[in-house]
Parts: C-alpha cells; sequence; structure tokens
C-alpha cells in the first residue's frame, strides 16, 4: 500500500506539485478577485472610462488594445482581464 504510493509519488512528484501549486493560485485569485469585487469597474464603467475600447470584436484592453479574456468568479460573476499585460478590466455581476 505505503510502497505503491510512495512508487507513484517517485513518479509523479513533478506533476502533483505542478498542479498543486496551479490549484492554490487559480484559489487565490479566486479569493483575491471575491474580496476585492466592487473595486473592478463594471462594463458600463469600463467603456464610459475607455469608450474606444467597444469593438466589433468586443471589448479590448484599455492598455495594449488586445482582447480580454473571461474568468469565473464563483458566486459573484465573470471578470474580464487581459492576458498579454496582466491588467483587470471589468467586471460582470451574475444575474
Ligand atoms: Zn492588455
Amino acid at each position: 500500500m505505503w510502497n505503491s504510493l510512495l512508487g507513484f509519488w517517485d513518479q509523479y512528484h513533478g506533476l502533483i506539485i505542478g498542479f498543486s501549486v496551479l490549484g492554490l493560485v487559480l484559489l487565490a485569485n479566486q479569493l483575491i478577485y471575491r474580496r476585492y469585487w466592487t473595486s473592478y469597474p463594471t462594463r458600463a464603467a469600463y467603456l464610459a472610462a475607455h469608450p474606444g475600447c467597444d469593438t466589433v470584436d468586443g471589448v479590448v484592453c484599455a492598455t495594449c488594445r488586445r482582447k480580454a479574456l473571461v474568468g469565473p468568479v464563483a458566486g459573484r460573476g465573470r471578470i474580464y482581464r487581459c492576458g498579454w499585460c496582466e491588467t483587470e478590466l471589468y467586471r460582470v455581476d451574475c444575474a
């Protein structure tokens, strides 16, 4: 029992640690997004502040003009952030 567990650990510890770290980072992100949720502008507020960002392809980042990525935030809604310059753009509250 323990031997097979140790063997498994020996073989996959790199992967297990990698996924654990990834999971922790995602969890930390969720907590941070939820904690500071109201500090992110709404879509309307963001577009009012950056009118040029509302393009036919969707809303783009005000800093680097690339398309925003969507990230779900449990219990809150969705957060749109730029994956290129790591800027949080705006939030969409869940209905
Ligand atoms: Zn950007």
